[in-house]
């Protein structure tokens, strides 16, 4: 197994090495971390429809994109800054954090002063400009693996935000691409094991872009929770059919409720009589 000789400051220094990250009361990379929420942040009903029964089913961080990195630019481009507006008032009404992606070098100042974590998305995995201003911030940081990238890769990358001096950075399977286009991408679950053996970073799993599929987003969670992952990243909304971003792999809030009540479960099981 590769070892990964040029990282310095994302590799173990002891077996127990860990780092735990304190967004309000929740403690990432200690105990098991649900974020969810919309794709996109589309109107401030929306956000908080969507927000109320996921804050009720006992989530620990709302979700919702507003600088939103699609395919097509005829596509919905997401709210910015009024997005960002929203999602806050949405998180302080509910007492909760928010995380939001951040395309740009320019909107990095604003988004880190609306939300409590800076998510950098698979296609900017390797946007060295935009990877150095997060690491300048106060802003955990969740850095979403690149569709096609290696773990060294991706692992340079978490590399280049605390080498700038941010040391919270939270590692996110979200599915890579390979020969197989029956799921959208293909989860390397053997990720989770490997990041754990060799960083002292938390990972999470992020199913939904990572099957495409409401159907395979409880399977995929629970396997997440066996593989030793810290926490899962999943697209709610509150009425799927109507959401204007990644529609097809949106789940609502009531089969959310099914999942998160069996992850907390399968979780309290592993600690208490696994381990
Ligand atoms: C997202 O989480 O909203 C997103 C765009 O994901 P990814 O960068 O993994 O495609
Ligand atoms: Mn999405």
């Amino acid at each position: 197994m590769k070892k990964f000789d040029n990282l310095k400051l994302c590799l173990k220094n002891s077996k127990d090495h860990k780092t735990i990250i304190e967004v309000g009361n929740v403690k990432i990379g200690s105990g098991f971390t649900m974020i969810a929420g919309p794709c996109s942040v589309e109107s401030e009903e929306q956000t908080y429809q969507t927000a109320l029964p996921l804050k009720k089913a006992g989530i620990d961080i709302l979700r919702g994109g507003v600088f939103k990195a699609r395919t097509s630019p005829y596509d919905f481009q997401g709210l910015g800054v009024e997005g960002l507006k929203i999602l806050k008032r949405v998180g302080e009404e509910l007492d909760i954090p928010v995380v939001t992606e951040v395309l740009d070098t320019r909107d990095v100042e604003i988004t880190s002063a609306h939300v409590d974590i800076l998510q950098i998305g698979s296609r900017n995995m390797q946007n060295f400009a935009l990877l150095k201003e997060v690491g300048l911030q106060d802003k955990p940081v969740l850095l979403k693996r690149g569709m096609s990238a290696t773990l060294e890769e991706w692992l340079n990358c978490a590399e280049y935000i605390l080498e700038r001096g941010n040391p919270n950075v939270i590692l996110c399977e979200r599915g890579i691409r390979t020969f197989d286009t029956y799921t959208r991408n293909t989860i390397d679950m053997a990720v989770v094991p490997s990041i754990k053996i060799l960083t002292h970073l938390p990972v999470f799993i992020d199913p939904s872009h990572g099957t495409g599929s409401p159907d395979l987003i409880e399977p995929m969670s629970l396997s997440a929770v066996g593989a030793g992952a810290d926490g899962l990243m999943i697209e709610v909304h509150y009425k799927p059919e109507e959401a204007l971003s990644d529609r097809d792999q949106a789940i609502d809030p009531l089969v959310y409720t099914g999942i998160i009540n069996k992850v907390r479960k399968m979780s309290d099981f592993i600690k208490t009589e696994l381990v």
